[in-house]
């Protein structure tokens, strides 16, 4: 099944994507969670969900018609404390390095020696430069945080980061990512994209899905949903995406969430 979108309004395109939603017995919703599902705080181990996303994921799980996923740049032992839902879930960690399942099996990809020793490198290099504190090491990459910061200080981090991470990456391999609040170093090979691709080949061919997510890496996830469901940007603040449509968090996501559920009650 191939989906054009084109030339539709926002409104025309979510009613026609609910309408396929009921129509289907197989039913994806693929989930990012920072600036998607939970505001941005400048303590990022106290980023929690919206009020009322919990609520609203646990009465999809109840509904028992819809994989629910959620697809993270985040470490997944670092996003377990600050989701608080009652059912486990499936959760695909570190850009699509790690996969946790409902029913706790875990897998991790391996890494190369040469992304491991340009991993330490560069790590070596925030010790160096004493930025450990805004360091958030990954098992596939290292993220640097400014959010908080003057913009002045930013400025001159930013640089200061980009040049040598760029010498680093042509001599590792490895890839230099911004997203919104910072700066990562990641082991190239696996995304979002590849979290969404995996998930859909497990899948039958009338799966309906729709991805959301808010940052530069969930733009992988979207060309992966392109054709096959709905690429959804969630953010206070339009910016130019592949997504198909745009929701400002949480009311709208809220609304979605139940209009989902209603969705896949119809079609049971
Ligand atoms: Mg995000």
């Amino acid at each position: 099944m191939r989906l054009f979108w084109n030339n539709l309004r926002q409104d025309q395109l979510l009613e026609l994507f609910f309408i396929m939603l009921a129509s289907t017995h197989q039913r994806a919703l693929l989930l990012d969670y920072d600036g998607t599902l939970a505001p941005f705080r400048i303590q990022r181990d106290q980023a929690t969900p919206y009020p009322g996303v919990r609520e609203a994921l646990e009465a999809l799980f109840e509904a028992r018609h819809t994989r629910i996923v959620l697809i993270t740049g985040r470490w997944i032992k670092d996003l377990l404390p600050l989701l608080g839902l009652k059912q486990p879930l499936e959760i695909w960690g570190s850009h699509g390095w790690e996969r946790l399942m409902p029913d706790g099996t875990y897998e991790i990809a391996k890494l190369d020696e040469w992304a491991l020793q340009g991993l330490t490198e560069a790590n070596a290099w925030i010790e160096a430069e004493g930025l450990r504190d805004r360091c958030e090491q990954k098992p596939a990459s290292l993220a640097l945080h400014w959010r908080g910061l003057e913009l002045k200080a930013v400025k001159e981090m930013r640089e200061k980061v980009l040049k040598n991470w760029s010498l680093l990456s042509w001599e590792t391999g490895l890839t230099v990512h911004e997203f919104d609040g910072g700066i990562e170093l990641r082991v190239p090979g696996r995304s979002k994209g590849f979290a969404v691709e995996t998930i859909l080949s497990e899948m039958g061919e009338d799966t309906v899905v729709a991805y959301l997510g808010d940052d530069q890496t969930d733009e992988d996830a979207f060309k992966a949903v392109k054709g096959k469901g709905l690429g959804i940007l969630v953010r206070e603040k339009f910016r130019p995406t592949r997504a198909d449509i745009w929701l400002k968090p949480p009311e709208e996501l809220l609304e979605f969430f139940s209009n989902w559920e209603q969705a896949g009650k119809k079609g049971k």
